[in-house]
C-alpha cells in the first residue's frame, strides 16, 4: 500500500492536528490514544513515513528502528507502564484491522489486560 501523506498520524507529525505528547525522540514520537481502551493508552510512532510494521522492518534504517525500540520502551516508563506491566500492539493490515495506515504501536497498561485474542470460534 502507497503511504497516504493525508492520514491523522501524518498530520499530528506535521502539527496540523494538536496531540498529547508524552514523549519524542530523533525518530520517534509518542502520545495519548484520543480514544482510550485502558487507563494507559499511549500510541508510539516514526517520524518517517512508514504505513505499517512490514513497510517499516522493510525500509526503515537501523537507526530509525533502533530509535523506535527504544522509544517505545522509554514511552512506557514515562507513563509508569512498567510498574504494573503492559501489552505492546501494533495492527497491520486487513486481518488486524488497522485504522491509520501509519504504523503506530499501542502500549496498553493500568488494569488487568485479559486474553490477547479469542480462539477461533469463540
Ligand atoms: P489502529 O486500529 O489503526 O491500530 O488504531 C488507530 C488508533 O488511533 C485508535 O486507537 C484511535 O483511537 C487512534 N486515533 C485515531 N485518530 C486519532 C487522532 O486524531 N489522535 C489520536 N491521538 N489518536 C487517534
Amino acid at each position: 500500500m502507497a503511504y497516504d501523506p493525508n492520514n491523522v498520524f501524518a498530520k499530528i507529525l506535521r502539527g496540523e492536528i494538536p496531540c498529547k505528547k508524552v514523549h519524542e525522540s530523533r525518530h520517534s514520537l509518542a502520545f495519548h490514544d484520543i480514544n482510550p481502551l485502558s487507563p494507559i493508552h499511549v500510541l508510539v510512532i516514526p517520524k518517517g513515513a512508514y504505513v505499517d510494521f512490514d513497510d517499516f522492518s522493510a525500509r526503515a534504517s537501523a537507526e530509525e528502528q533502533a530509535d523506535y525500540i527504544k522509544a517505545i520502551g522509554d514511552t512506557a516508563r514515562v507513563v509508569g507502564a512498567e510498574k504494573g506491566g503492559y501489552r505492546l500492539l501494533s495492527n497491520c493490515g486487513v486481518n488486524a484491522n488497522q485504522e491509520v495506515p501509519h504504523l503506530h504501536v499501542h502500549i496498553f497498561g493500568g488494569r488487568l489486560l485479559g486474553r490477547m485474542l479469542k480462539k477461533d470460534g469463540e
